[in-house]
């Protein structure tokens, strides 16, 4: 629970200079999607219920509730600075879900999802008009009153701390303005200026500094990886955190890859038993008879075993996406609905799914 002193927006740095002249929802995006049932994707006008938006905009998804696992997804640390990741050989991906902020894959690829700091979280006015409780919020979590704003605001103060450190020198500043990371200005499309950045990364750091809390724990570890946060979700709940699967060509591509590179390794194993058995020391010891019929056995029936395994799944997430797939779902009356999400030959789809204004997933 944050301090009652804290329920205030805490920065004070404009970085696109005085805007008290702009209404504060002019920095809102055009629209923005939302789940209304689950698998049922709605476009909603952010100005219209600016709290629903923030909800959706500002919502983690299912990591609340593994926050108490993510020493396994990932490491106590700040962000590493934008230039590192590059040099590693990361491709970062632009993704505009909080969610996903900073979570990498292990795969060929090895990506690195990287959500842009949306112009509105840029604006102090608009910051202290909807990021700021009543006088006396207690900020309980989970809320218990409509107008606390405790959880979006941590979630937003800890979202632009990992800014201030994934882009800590002018080189990660111009590599996050030729990603489009950072928001530009309205009217000329001017990027923000390096002093102005580098007054708001150095207030991000002195505002952490002084009291850590008032930042969403989830950013206490920056960088997480997806696989192991896949591990812990279907520990816990028994679905991944998010599908990396965009197709069943791509399932199966995946999963036959990890099992040719088996195959190969039972197929040196038999062959080394093959040279076994035709030594004469080997050929009549019954522990080395006994282990080679089993392998052997294990050598037949595996890769059909898995392969069963492989297609079953397919064909449960086929019948578990049926119904979306088929439109069957419910309405929401205020928003366009645009259609059933074909979930398992979509983009990487969060496993946790809450009716109400919920971020696309
Ligand atoms: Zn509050």
């Amino acid at each position: 629970m944050a301090p009652p002193g804290f329920r205030l927006w805490p920065l004070k740095t404009e970085a696109f200079g005085n805007e008290n002249r702009k209404c504060a929802t002019d920095v809102l995006p055009a629209t923005y999607h939302y789940h209304a049932t689950p698998g049922k994707r709605a476009v909603g006008d952010p100005a219209e219920d600016v709290p629903a938006f923030l909800q959706s905009e500002l919502s983690l998804g299912g990591l609340p509730g593994l926050l108490k696992h993510l020493w396994f997804a990932g490491a106590a640390r700040p962000a590493m600075p934008l230039h590192l990741h590059v040099a590693r050989g990361r491709e970062i991906v632009v993704l505009d879900q909080m969610h996903m902020h900073l979570l990498s894959t292990n795969d060929s690829e090895g990506r690195l999802f990287v959500k842009p700091v949306p112009r509105f979280l840029l604006s102090l006015k608009f910051c202290q008009e909807n990021l700021q409780c009543p006088p006396g919020c207690p900020c309980p979590d989970p809320p218990v009153t409509t107008t606390c704003r405790g959880i979006p605001r941590s979630v937003a103060l800890g979202f632009l701390y990992t800014y201030a450190c994934l882009i800590s020198s002018k080189t990660d500043f111009h590599l996050a303005n030729e990603k489009r990371l950072l928001p530009r200005n309205d009217h000329n499309d001017e990027p923000i200026s390096w002093p102005s950045w580098k007054t708001l990364a150095r207030e991000l750091l002195h505002t952490h500094a002084h009291d850590p809390s008032i930042f969403h724990p989830r950013f206490h570890r920056a960088e997480l990886r997806l696989s192991r946060l896949n591990t812990i979700s279907r520990l816990i709940t028994s679905r991944p955190y998010a599908r990396s699967h965009h197709s069943y060509g791509n399932f199966f591509r995946h999963n036959l890859a990890w099992t040719a590179a088996a195959t190969v390794f039972v197929a040196l194993v038999l062959t080394a038993m093959q040279v076994g058995l035709a030594t004469d020391r080997l050929q009549e010891d019954p522990a080395f008879q006994r282990a080679s019929y089993g392998f052997t056995v294990f050598a037949i029936l595996a890769p059909l075993g898995v392969f069963g395994l492989m297609v079953l799944r397919a064909l449960f997430h086929l019948a578990r996406d049926m119904p979306l797939l088929l439109g069957w779902g419910g309405r929401r009356k205020r928003a366009a609905a645009v259609g059933a999400a074909p979930v398992f030959d979509a983009k990487l789809t969060a496993a946790v799914t809450v009716v109400g204004k919920q971020p696309e997933p």
